[in-house]
């Protein structure tokens, strides 16, 4: 049986529009198995501002402290620059339980080949540090797998079974495809679920990625749930 959680959800720490709470209620209320609290880091523009992550954490614990439904403390942080750095200093992923990385830019370098220039990217930000989950994958504006050789998505896959990195199956944009999931499945790469919710009405929303996960046979073991919840 899979396992029902949402290991990507924002509040109105970054852009989204619910408190802890509201989302913890929505969270339970819909059956889920554990969550996550995943506000942007501080460099984008709507991100988490840094004299308000020490307190972002502390509403966390307070809530999760009131629910029996396991509940992390993660953010996702932004692949800031070429060569892979992320907008969070170490003592704060000291402190958090999951660390979420996705590329919200790629700069104003070389756009005509987005694709090649996210790749770059993420395999330098999973080389450079230890990462959990790597965000809704390859999806930058559009889904650019199909802009990649079938070589090049196996030796970024081969990286992230290395690093321990899991890929996220994301709600919001509907990414990656089954034939990368396999992939994944197939090197032992972990998989996440995240609804990538912004509103309460998308918190714990996870069927598509559910459907996607069953469509290609995953099991439990093939999540990163019994990784981070105990
Ligand atoms: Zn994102
Ligand atoms: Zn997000």
């Amino acid at each position: 049986m899979l396992k029902k959680f949402d290991f990507h959800i924002h509040t109105r720490y970054s852009d989204g529009t619910c408190s802890h709470a509201e989302v913890v209620e929505a969270a339970t209320t819909r059956g889920l198995e554990a969550l996550a609290f995943t506000d942007h880091g501080p460099e984008l523009s709507v991100g988490v501002g840094r004299e308000k992550m020490t307190q972002m954490l502390e509403d966390i614990k307070i809530v999760a402290e009131d629910v029996e439904t396991p509940v992390l403390a993660g953010i996702e942080a932004n692949v800031v620059s070429r060569y892979g750095s992320l907008d969070v200093e170490d003592d704060f992923v000291k402190k958090i339980d999951i660390l979420l990385i996705g590329i919200h830019d790629i700069g104003k370098i070389h756009l005509s080949d987005n694709a090649h220039e996210y790749l770059f990217r993420a395999t330098r930000a999973i080389e450079r540090q230890r990462v959990d989950v790597f965000c809704h994958p390859f999806f930058f504006n559009v889904d650019l797998l199909p802009s990649l050789s079938w070589e090049e998505i196996e030796g970024f896959v081969d990286l992230a079974a290395e690093k321990n990195v899991a890929m996220e199956v994301n709600v919001k944009y509907k990414v990656p495809d089954d034939a990368f999931i396999r992939l994944c499945l197939k090197k032992g790469v972990k998989l996440s679920i995240g609804s990538d919710a912004h509103r309460i009405s998308e918190v714990g929303k996870i069927d598509w990625a559910l459907s996607a996960l069953k469509r290609v046979g995953a099991k439990r073991e093939d999540l990163i749930y019994d990784n981070f919840v105990r």
